[in-house]
């Protein structure tokens, strides 16, 4: 019997890895725990008609030619919205700014602002690699905006959790790549400077275009590209297993020789492909695992809050990002909005605009109360306007809790690799077992490990 490449775990990670590594050697077998393939890039379609995701939104190219022909496979500009720079807003201190997702820090108390600015401007480097996160943004940004804005939002809205515990980078979840500040036209001026360009963003998402599109279809959601992929693992003969899991990993001589998964069905492979949880890959070898994660893992929990209204939403933003400390929004993303053929999302007969509001919580929420704080905040926002209704509601836990991306589970997550690693060679970790958060880096990452191997 010939021996099988078997990849754990079918998001983005695994499917992209099953795609490539079939195509380079063939006999590849895709194992889902889930009925459906796709992982967090999922939707649902309800009985009235509309679609709403249960996790990521767009997709977006990676600049890797090889990759992005995968990636975008199949889409075309007549069922796919084919996009520039999104339409990013944002809303902070009762303004909801429908031009630019970034922090407007002129809507800080203006001594703070002044204060803020003075610092940042005699920075004039821009240090990439940290110690932690409060020392990356102070570093950049300065003590007072690190205060104001960064601890604000991450800590004190979001994952209650020190700046010095998390993990470098961990601001981009956030949208806090870049501030926003000054004039349009001073904005424009600063950001000639390298540096500053680092640092400070355009007045508006039209400038400053990326050459990298992002994709989101006419019809249904984010799962619509997932269903292309499945066509190119189907066609290039991967084997799918859905409903299953890995019960047992058997191996010699460092070597992983079969899995057997749930059903008791035994698979004779060469290599293993890992997206899930590695401690786990550890417990299913039966291996020793002294650097378990020791620590309790801080999580956040992530409710989804799918609603439609029967009048035009008061903004064209196609997503807002909610940096306002006394409200729950983290997220809101406005599919009539993406559609560049736009009546063609509004549910024709009822009229409806539908929108998914995403909520960060550092304990479990009571979904129901959250539901009726999400809706007045839409109200309060201006995002839907005072004499509209709500139509339809659905609002949803999203099953696992996210780990909060501190610097501790980081070097126990690579501690439990590398000691995976050292016991087993014919293993590779990718996605989210990797440590990778976006969905970009993962599928860069998942290229890259599977270009390396001979
Ligand atoms: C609400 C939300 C919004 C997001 N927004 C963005 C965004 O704007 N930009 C961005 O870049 N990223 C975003 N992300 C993150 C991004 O979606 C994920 O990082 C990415 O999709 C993860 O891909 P993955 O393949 O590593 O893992 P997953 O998508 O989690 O896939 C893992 C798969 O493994 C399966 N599995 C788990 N255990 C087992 C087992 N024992 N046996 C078999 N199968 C198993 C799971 O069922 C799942 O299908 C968002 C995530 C969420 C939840």
């Amino acid at each position: 019997m010939s021996k099988k490449i078997i990849v754990v775990g079918s998001g983005v990670a695994g499917i992209l890895a099953a795609i490539l590594l079939q195509k380079k050697f063939g006999n590849v077998y895709l194992i889902e725990q889930d009925k459906k393939i796709g992982g967090l890039f999922c939707s649902k379609k309800f009985n009235n008609g509309l679609t709403f995701d249960q996790g990521s939104h767009f997709i977006k190219a990676t600049g890797i030619k090889k990759l992005d022909q995968i990636i975008t496979l199949g889409i075309n500009e007549k069922k796919w919205n084919i996009l520039g720079n999104l339409k990013g807003a944002s809303f902070f201190g009762s303004k909801l700014n429908s031009r630019s997702p970034f922090f407007d820090t002129r809507l800080l108390n203006r001594n703070i602002y002044k204060k803020g600015i003075k610092e940042i401007l005699k920075i004039k480097k821009f240090f990439k690699t940290q110690k932690n996160l409060k020392d990356q943004i102070e570093k950049n940004f300065g003590s007072t905006f690190t205060k104001y804005i960064f601890d604000l939002v991450i800590n004190k809205k979001s994952f209650r959790c020190d700046l010095k515990e998390l993990d470098i980078n961990s601001h981009y979840h956030f949208g806090l790549g870049r501030l926003l500040a000054f004039s349009s036209g001073e904005a424009r001026k600063l950001k000639q400077n390298k540096v500053y360009d680092k640092k400070f963003s355009f007045h508006s998402y039209n400038e400053g275009q990326s050459s990298l599109k992002s994709y989101y279809p006419k019809k249904g959601g984010s799962e619509e590209w997932i269903k292309l992929l499945k066509k190119q693992l189907i066609k290039l003969k991967v084997k799918i297993i859905t409903n299953t899991r890995v019960n047992k990993i058997s191996h010699k001589n460092k070597k992983i020789k079969s899995i057997t998964l749930n059903g008791g069905k035994k698979i004779l492979c060469s290599k293993v492909f890992w997206t899930i949880n590695p401690g786990l890959f550890l417990k299913l070898c039966e291996l020793e695992n002294k650097n378990r994660l020791n620590k309790k893992i801080k999580k956040i929990y992530t409710t989804l809050h799918h609603i439609a209204v029967n009048r035009a939403f008061l903004t064209d933003a196609q997503y807002i990002q909610c940096y306002d400390p006394n409200l729950n929004t983290y997220r809101v993303t406005l599919y009539p909005n993406i559609n560049l053929d736009q009546k063609k999302s509004i549910n024709k007969s009822k009229k409806l605009y539908h929108l998914t509001s995403e909520v960060i919580s550092h304990k479990i929420p009571n979904i129901k109360f959250l539901e009726k704080k999400i809706i007045n905040e839409l109200y309060l926002m201006k995002i839907i306007p005072k004499n509209s209704q709500v139509k339809f509601k659905h609002s949803e836990n999203l099953l696992n809790g996210i780990p909060i991306p501190t610097i501790d589970l980081k070097i126990q997550s690579q501690k439990i690799i590398k000691l995976a690693k050292n016991k087993i060679k014919n293993v590779y970790f990718l996605g989210k077992a990797s440590g990778a958060y976006s969905t970009g880096l993962i599928m860069i990452n998942a290229f890259n490990e599977v270009n390396k191997i001979k």
